[in-house]
């Protein structure tokens, strides 16, 4: 199928039925080519209503988990947004369209190669990747008006939530290995507002505030 009307097909069929309502997101969706995040013999899945396989035992998740952690991440223009697990760089190209400036943290430098270059075959210049542990965050850019974790992790870390603006929201999964809960936390004047978006099943966050190698 033609790429454009895959995308259109994947945006009413799996993210509008679904309850993704942003028209900007819909709109990122709608322009960001996902086949060029995936490897050539998987090309044509890429608009398919599964995550795929990257290599290194990663993968591009779904379209639909990716439109609902944006959603719920709300992010505006002018924004600076951390993404941690850059993966094939696919999250980072939609949010890239949404806000004013990405940070993306990858561990596996096979990883981050391959999504710089592709960012930049499309010309998206406002995203910055790096190589590293992101359970971490990424303390010298904080604060951030967003943080989306990719990768599932056993508890929140702290670390995160202290890199985080007023008003600042973070979403990540946390559970155990096979099954995870997506969780919402919003840094406000008062504290911090914790609520759950639902069950999910990512990879494993691996790192120092994350689970072990
Ligand atoms: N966001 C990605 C995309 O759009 O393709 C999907 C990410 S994939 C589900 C999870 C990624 O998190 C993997 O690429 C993995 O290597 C990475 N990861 C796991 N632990 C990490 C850590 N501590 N720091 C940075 N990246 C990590």
């Amino acid at each position: 199928m033609d790429p454009v009307l895959a995308r259109q097909h994947m945006v009413k069929e799996q993210l509008e039925a679904r309850g993704i309502t942003d028209t900007r997101i819909l709109g990122a969706f709608r322009e960001v080519p996902r086949h060029k995040f995936v490897e050539e013999y998987l090309k044509y899945r890429a608009y398919d209503d599964y995550p795929l396989s990257i290599g290194f035992g990663q993968t591009i998740s779904q379209p639909y988990m990716v439109a609902l952690m944006t959603q719920s991440l709300m992010p505006k223009p002018q924004e600076k947004i951390l993404e941690i697990g850059t993966g094939s760089g696919y999250q980072a190209a939609i949010l890239s369209r949404l806000c004013g400036t990405v940070h993306s943290i990858e561990r596996i430098s096979a990883l981050a190669s391959r999504a710089r270059k592709v960012h930049d075959e499309l010309g998206y210049y406002n995203i910055n990747i790096r190589i590293g542990d992101g359970s971490q965050g990424l303390p010298k850019e904080a604060p951030f008006d967003g943080i989306v974790v990719t990768a599932g992790a056993p508890h929140v870390p702290g670390a995160l939530i202290e890199q985080l603006g007023e008003g600042g929201r973070l979403i990540i999964p946390v559970g155990d290995e096979s099954l995870q809960e997506l969780r919402r936390i919003v840094r406000t004047k008062e504290g911090v507002r914790e609520e759950s978006l639902g069950g999910c099943r990512f990879v494993k966050l691996i790192g120092r505030n994350g689970w072990e190698s």
